[in-house]
């Protein structure tokens, strides 16, 4: 299916300008950021809440951008050579758009919406239903007034079967989503307190929602959770003059699908019924109740599209869980931490207190919850339901945080230690006022909900509960890091772009902060090792593209979802994420591709470009974002002439993939070493890594400023006699009295043991103290005889700015990259500016 600009002027019935009417349109871009096709994208310039759409126009025409749906009021005669069609209403236009490609198909289309559940409900079909079926469906959740034209926009001739969500929340919203999915097939999951606000009461909001099913030939719904006075099968089909079939199902009433009971293992639930007179099961690998609620609701719609039970049993069996935003982890003093701090609801607390319970068998347990924002209840009714709802789970703490709550402490006060179930209540203005007066000796051994809404910023005693109390701190100089960064960007060229490397944690120094501060220093491009490192950035709301260097195959949703763009270095993984793309129905994919010229570790060989650039050229898939390779011996005057020769290689690579696909992209070849000797070989971009922490290399004259510190505390200070020896397997034997402090610092949090038995040494009160006798797990026995005046808790350096970590990497004979990466997690980060 293809369109022209002329074509969608036509659809728009805008004003146009059109200086190429014959110009092609593949892609929408409502995000100037997620450019990736410039010839043939669309943009509309949107009217946001924190940004105008119309203010990028000139950077996208700058980056080849030439086709506009713009708001009246912008000034189309300063660009005379670019296509704008000009309309009222720039988001009704996209959702027009969005309209007539949707009547272009005739396949069967699932609309879902409800309260919770819609994004699992759609993944579960999409996993249980694609082995048949050539499926399209939202991205992500893009169920919004937005999201769902870019979604619609996704169909296509290949595809046999449409799932979309659509979300709503405000009152009018759903006749448009509806206007642009066209349902066939309606699901209304459960109706609960998200967005109630937006609504006059529970019946609106559930009426506004069945405007969903306006055209729809069969709906599935749960007679259990209905709002009142709401009944699904009064619905009238106002599309078509059928009736509606409609299919239910029930654990209470009649339904199509009777919902008799369940058994439960550790691992698996299965899930009794009858349908049609006859008895059913299915089970599946789940034991909560909301994916057991959204399994029925899979359950029934494979039952309309004419599975039989045996091939449904078969493939529920395999469900896999689709994104667990209710993390658990373990905490301070033997807690365990359950952080659902994503969205705070009423239903949602419900569903947490649930998982809650599960957990905190045998064990006390507490809850954190900040005011519920959008429930449309005032602060004492919701103090009530929330309070009911605790003590019916037995919960023993309940700690309020919020204004709201705050306000009515005195109410709560009376609740304290409830006689009724023991369960004590604490209340605090703010995230602030309850971090400044609660000490973490305040949980012990318990299991503790924290559920708060966004604002709240929950991760901040999230951060603090999972903290680790342990005095050996890994300092990291952020002005530092800073200073390094300019001296770097001092000696390259003013249009080279930086990648900065910040892959094993930043070199063991941390992440998000790192990656924060690089992204507001404006440096281009970050690059990680794994998935899992992208993911954190991007929760932590880093937005700078991100490079992930060994994208496995599992991690391929995370990519996607978490818009991470992966290096791709052979045909197997090539193929495999092509494939992937596909399947999920995606295009357009930005990627990186890697040449082997000499490393010899990953990457396509130069012979590997015909083929594939013939895979890159058949379909746009996989967009090149960008071409490398990495230097061997970049440091080291010996590789020069191989580091020419991997130069040469890399550039006649890099020119007939260009010359192959057609379109240019960023060519990069040089880390830190070769940024200072071989200023050359800069091309688009350079990748700087260790040169970010200030580590001194050989041959690099620029003003460094060490950004990372390794410190610990002294435990123990004691006189040892003459003969005696210290530590383990008695390694340290002492030739005269002497004066030993115990550091805690161990191999365990990557001292190495290496530096035992005086091959290594810290700093103590300025001096050099040789370690004695052998390095232990968690503790370090220093010789400070000496040293004059050492004292419990003095602070020793083990590398930073005064005993340079090149030091301790000769010592191990190893290099600082391996030091710095060796510092265990347990370690703790603080950052600090100067
Ligand atoms: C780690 C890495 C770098 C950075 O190297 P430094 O020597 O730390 O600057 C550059 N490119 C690739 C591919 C890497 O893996």
């Amino acid at each position: 299916m293809s369109y022209t600009i002329g074509n969608i002027a036509a659809i728009l019935q805008g004003k146009a300008r059109l200086t190429d009417p014959g110009a092609t349109i593949e892609h929408l871009l409502i995000d100037s950021r997620r450019l990736v096709f410039s010839t043939t994208s669309l943009f509309f310039a949107l009217h946001g809440s924190r940004n105008e759409g119309s203010y990028y126009i000139g950077d996208l025409i700058s980056r080849g951008v030439f086709n506009f749906v713009v708001p009246a009021g912008v000034d189309v005669e300063a660009w005379p050579s670019v296509n704008f069609i000009i309309v009222d209403d720039v988001r009704n236009a996209l959702q027009t758009l969005a309209s007539v490609h949707r009547q272009k198909f005739d396949f069967p289309i699932v609309g879902i919406t409800g309260s919770n559940g819609k994004t699992i409900v759609k993944e579960w079909l999409y996993q249980l239903l694609q082995p048949d079926l050539n499926i399209v469906r939202n991205p992500r959740s893009y169920n919004s007034q937005t999201g769902v034209p870019l979604s619609i926009w996704q169909m296509d001739e290949v595809h046999q079967l449409g799932i979309f969500e659509a979300g709503i929340s405000r009152p009018g919203e759903m006749s448009r989503l509806e206007d642009m999915i066209r349902p066939t097939i309606g699901i209304l999951t459960n109706i609960g307190e998200a967005h109630k606000e937006g609504f006059a009461n529970d019946l609106q909001k559930a009426r506004e929602k069945a405007i969903l099913f306006a055209g729809v030939k069969q709906l599935v719904y749960c007679k259990d959770a209905l709002t009142p006075g709401f009944n699904p099968e009064h619905l009238q089909s106002a599309r078509r003059d059928q009736d509606i079939s409609f299919f239910s199902w029930s654990r209470r009433s009649e339904a199509s699908l009777f919902v008799v009971n369940k058994t439960t293992t550790n691992t698996a639930t299965t899930i009794n019924g009858v349908y049609a007179g006859i008895p059913v099961s299915v089970t599946i690998p789940f034991t909560d109740r909301v994916s057991i609620d959204n399994a029925i609701t899979c359950w029934c719609v494979l039952i309309i599209l004419g599975y039989n039970q045996e091939l449904i049993s078969e493939r529920m069996r395999h469900l896999i869980a689709v994104d667990m935003r209710m993390q658990l982890k373990a905490a301070i003093h033997g807690c365990l931490l359950i952080n659902d701090s994503y969205s705070n609801d009423l239903l949602s607390f419900a569903l947490a207190l649930d998982y809650l319970r599960q957990q905190s068998v045998g064990k006390n347990s507490t809850v954190i919850l900040s005011d519920i924002l959008e429930s449309g209840l005032s602060p004492a009714h919701l103090v009530k339901l929330v309070l009911d709802k605790v003590e019916a789970a037995g919960i023993n703490r309940l700690i309020l945080i919020g204004p709201g709550f705050y306000g009515i402490r005195a109410g709560l006060e009376v609740a304290e230690g409830r006689p009724s179930t023991g369960c004590q209540v604490h209340c605090y203005e703010s995230t602030d006022a309850f971090l400044q007066a609660v000490h973490t000796s305040l949980f012990r051994d318990e299991v503790i909900l924290l559920k708060g809404a966004r604002v709240f910023e929950f991760e901040r005693i999230g951060h603090l509960l999972e903290a680790q109390t342990h005095q050996t701190i890994l300092e990291v100089n952020l002005s530092a890091m800073v200073h390094n960064l300019k001296a770097y960007q001092r000696i390259l060229h003013p249009h080279t772009k930086v990648m900065a490397m910040v892959k094993a944690f930043s070199y063991g120094s941390g992440s998000v902060e790192i990656a924060r501060l690089l992204q507001y220093q404006k440096v281009d491009y970050l690059a990680v090792a794994y998935a899992d490192e992208g993911i954190t950035l991007r929760k932590d709301g880093v937005s700078l593209p991100i490079m992930v260097m060994n994208p496995e195959e599992v991690t391929f949703d995370a990519l996607v979802e978490y818009n991470l763009e992966p290096e791709l270095y052979s045909f197997s993984i090539l193929r495999a994420f092509d494939e992937y793309l596909n399947r999920a129905g995606l295009a357009g994919f930005p990627i990186h591709l890697k040449i082997d010229t000499g490393m010899h570790r990953l990457g396509f060989e130069t012979f590997d470009v015909p083929l594939l650039t013939d895979i890159l050229v058949a379909n746009h898939r996989l967009v090149v974002r960008s071409v490398f390779s990495h230097l061997v011996g970049s440091d080291n005057p010996l590789h020069d002439a191989f580091s020419l020769r991997q130069a040469s290689d890399f550039e006649a690579a890099c020119g007939s993939i260009e010359s192959l696909i057609g379109y240019t992209f960023i060519k990069h070849l040089s880390n830190t070493g070769a940024i200072f000797r071989h200023p050359h070989l800069q091309y688009d971009m350079v990748r700087l890594g260790i040169g970010l922490y200030g580590v001194p290399a050989p041959g690099v004259n620029l003003p460094l400023q060490p950004a990372v510190s390794l410190r610990t505390t002294v435990a123990q200070v004691r006189k040892v006699q003459v003969g005696e020896t210290v530590g383990y397997s008695r390694a340290g034997l002492l030739h005269r009295d002497s004066i030993i402090a115990t550091v805690r610092i161990g191999y365990a949090d990557g001292f190495s043991r290496k530096l035992g038995n005086g091959v290594g040494s810290m700093l103590v009160r300025g001096a050099l103290a040789p370690v004695i006798g052998n390095v232990c797990m968690d503790m370090t026995m220093l010789d400070v005889t000496n040293i004059d005046g050492v004292r419990e808790d003095d602070y020793v350096e083990v590398f930073g700015t005064n005993l340079p970590v090149t030091r301790i990497a000769e010592w191990c004979e190893t290099i600082p990259y391996e030091i710095m990466t060796g510092i265990s997690q347990r370690v703790k980060r603080v950052y600090f500016e100067e």
